[in-house]
């Protein structure tokens, strides 16, 4: 592999910009004495303004070289001309020790290029980009490079406004060795354009990039990676995209969305990655030799094939969870004469020496429906090996194989009848089934080898992890002293007693906050219409306390928690466990926990928990009401706890609009009791445009069952064993069902 270090250090500038880099240092520019790492041929630029002069007339093989520090808002832009032998490098004095931040943005124009060594972090892209091959719609970079260089955490603290971190025009351009990390706003992680003729064919090269973890965005926008747009999805791009590592990226169903023609996807790795490398629009791409393996976590899923002549060869795929859209393998049904922006039929397709290790899923004909109606043509599935889920069956069919010659596969599990023809079946654990295994100089690419050297990789770590225990003592505002003294991961510990809090607590760290003894929970009460508002990386987990909302306002809407989308950009998570909440009721709507429009969480769960007396819902997850396909929680877990003479439904979730970019919602209700729940008007449970729920073993008493209404995609439903007012198996869920041609 290539490394920045191999590169020769030259430090050329031209005359003038020498004389600019003794301009005066800003006061927000600290850096260490660079111990006159300048030789005779120039200087290290220590200043916006001594940047923009030594950028004003480059000439080939001059070298800019930023000072070690942290450069707040400095709008970069490198607009210039070199050669192929004599390209005009901008690098960093120390690669890593350059930290660009506040409003800060790069953007290249010119040719021969390269750029390295750069941190963006702290702050967030005033431009629609933090990273353009282009200075503006005119001035696009050609044959440049960006390399070495880290954007993490540099989201938008408004989680709805649209922005790309990475963005290639132009042509021939290389996007290598970079590190790319924690993108929570709108808009793909990285964008190939193709929106004028001088960035089509343009045959950039994306290759050895860590793109770390990217978390569940909660509605369509949350791409690492695309391809082209609809608009231009017939234009040839001829994008190569090779030996990248994709860490958990979650955003949403697709984790590469490939909307152009012609582009190669080869030797990259997908860990735990939810979704699926979709080749949704244009036709004759190439994916070989990559490894898909979803480590057995939720909704992972490999390709999804829709459009002319795509062939997926070669690959491995590997403990992929998902099923329908963000299976192990997904042939789409098209649409016959489809529109630009919608399914284009499969046609041509070539599926062959692959391997599916316990996949849960390969989906044949997936999507058909009243609309999409046509089914792949063609097409050949070859010489593939596949072991599904012990006892499961792998394949679904859900429209006529005639146009897929199955031929010369093998399979532990048997195959549906239409298709059977093309596999022989070998028992699990066989040598025909061991014959092929992963062999990591085949398949993807190690992590190590991806990203740079200087910056740490995502952990798993819990957010609760890691902190000390804080003892807090009961009295008249107490806790929020001690929150405002505590770090990320710590645990508060309150002893018996009573705990008053006069003020709302703002907190934008991940906390624990328990009782010391669960025989003799903490009685806390609050002041404010809410103690928590949830913002920045703010997460809580709370466990054995006694809420009483009895001293909050005499107001409608209050809650407990709530959250600000102005500034809370990121996912949260709220774990309740062994609580008890009381009498919140002194107005009306009084809820536990309400989402502001515009903020989301990755999980809320509750278990063992008890909800008495509350005017309001105990999660309000329905504030996201313009039907765009956006939704406020991806995961709501309840189990085991008490819910008595509560008036709104206990759970509300809207997800409204019949866009299919998102796994979520998902909804679990597990052995939980309902006791006068929605004053005889209102369900126990209001799930809007849920896409998966489970109702196990819960009951009613004196109320009415849940409500399901179903908006698009097909829900996976699990309803069991559930008391409707003491009738085993009685009607426990309604479902409205508001899907086109259903
Ligand atoms: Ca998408």
């Amino acid at each position: 592999m290539r490394n920045w270090l191999s590169f020769p250090i030259l430090l050329l500038l031209s005359a003038g910009a020498a004389c600019q880099a003794t301009a005066p240092l800003p006061a927000d520019l600290s850096h260490p004495d660079s111990g006159g790492s300048a030789d005779a041929h120039g200087q290290i630029v220590r200043n916006i303004e001594a940047y923009e002069a030594a950028a004003e007339n480059l000439k080939p093989g001059d070298q800019i070289i930023l000072a070690n520090g942290v450069w707040q808002n400095f709008d970069l832009v490198l607009d210039a001309v070199g050669t192929k032998d004599a390209p005009i490098r901008l690098t960093a004095e120390t690669p890593g020790k350059v930290i660009l931040s506040g409003q800060s943005s790069l953007r290249l124009a010119g040719e021969y290029l390269d750029v390295s060594g750069l941190v963006f972090r702290n702050g967030y892209t005033p431009r629609g980009e933090v990273i353009s091959f282009r200075r503006d719609s005119d001035h696009l970079a050609r044959n440049s490079r960006v390399s070495q260089t880290v954007i993490e955490d540099y989201s938008n603290p408004d989680r709805r406004q649209v922005d790309l971190w990475v963005a290639l025009y132009g042509q021939n351009n290389v996007f290598e060795h970079n590190h790319l990390s924690g993108k929570r706003n709108a808009g793909p992680t990285l964008a190939v354009r193709l929106d004028s003729e001088a960035s089509q064919q343009n045959g950039h090269l994306i290759r050895y990039n860590y793109f770390g973890p990217r978390p569940v965005f909660g509605s369509n926008g949350g791409e690492t990676l695309r391809i082209g747009t609809s608009p231009y999805s017939l234009t040839r791009s001829g994008t190569v995209v090779e030996h990248n590592y994709f860490d958990r990226c979650s955003g949403e169903v697709e984790i590469i969305s490939n909307k152009s023609g012609g582009n190669i996807f080869r030797s990259n790795t997908f860990f735990e990655s939810q979704g699926t490398l979709t080749l949704r629009h244009g036709s004759d791409a190439l994916v070989e030799n990559n490894l898909f393996d979803g480590n057995g976590a939720a909704f992972t899923g490999g390709v999804r094939i829709i459009n002319p002549r795509q062939t997926v060869r070669n690959n491995y795929f590997r403990q992929l969870t998902g099923t329908r859209f963000s299976a192990g393998l997904v042939v789409m049904n098209g649409i016959y004469d489809s529109p630009i922006n919608r399914y284009h039929q499969v046609d041509g397709a070539v599926i062959e020496d692959n391997i599916f290790e316990g996949v849960a899923r390969i989906e044949l004909g997936e999507g058909a429906d009243a609309e999409r109606t046509a089914p792949p043509i063609n097409s050949v599935f070859r010489n593939n090996t596949v072991t599904g889920k012990p006892g499961e069956p792998v394949f679904r069919v859900q429209s006529s194989m005639d146009g897929v010659e199955f031929t010369e596969n093998t399979s532990t599990a048997p195959a549906p009848a239409e298709i059977a023809y093309g596999f022989s079946i070998v028992a699990e654990g066989s040598v025909e089934a061991d014959e092929k295994r992963m062999d990591p100089q085949v398949y993807g690419v190690s992590r190590e080898k991806t990203g740079v050297s200087w910056y740490p990789k995502a952990d798993a770590a819990s957010p609760f992890a890691g902190g000390r225990d804080i003892a807090v003592a009961p009295g008249t505002g107490t806790l929020a002293v001690a929150i405002a003294a505590a770090a990320p991961g710590d645990t508060l510990v309150l002893a018996p007693g009573n705990y008053t809090e006069p003020t709302l607590i703002e907190l934008a760290i991940p906390l624990t906050v328990r009782a010391a003894d669960k025989t003799q929970p903490p009685a806390l009460t609050f002041e404010r219409a809410n103690l928590f508002a949830l913002s920045g990386n703010g997460a809580l987990r709370l466990q054995g306390l006694s809420v009483s909302g009895l001293k909050a306002p005499d107001s409608t809407g209050n809650s407990f928690i709530t959250t600000s989308a102005r500034i809370s950009s990121r996912n949260h998570i709220v774990e309740m466990l062994d609580m008890r909440f009381e009498d919140f009721a002194v107005n009306r709507s009084f809820s536990v926990l309400k989402a502001d429009k515009g903020t989301f969480f990755d999980r809320i769960s509750i278990a063992s928990s008890n909800f008495r007396n509350v005017s309001g819902a105990i999660l309000k997850l329905d504030a996201e009401t313009d039907n765009f396909g956006i939704y406020s929680a991806d995961v709501v877990d309840i189990s085991d706890s008490e819910f008595e003479q509560v008036t709104e439904p206990v759970v509300s979730v809207y997800r409204g609009g019949t866009d299919e970019s998102t796994f979520g919602p998902t909804v679990r209700i597990r052995t939980s009791s309902f006791k006068a729940v929605g004053a005889g008007k209102a369900p126990i449970l209001l799930l809007h445009g849920v896409q998966n729920l489970e109702l196990s073993a819960n009951s009613t008493d004196s109320a009415l069952g849940a409500e399901l209404v179903i908006t698009t995609g097909t829900p996976v439903l699990s309803v069991t064993d559930n008391v409707a007012n003491g009738i085993p198996n009685g009607e426990f869920l309604q479902i409205t069902d508001l899907r086109k041609g259903q």
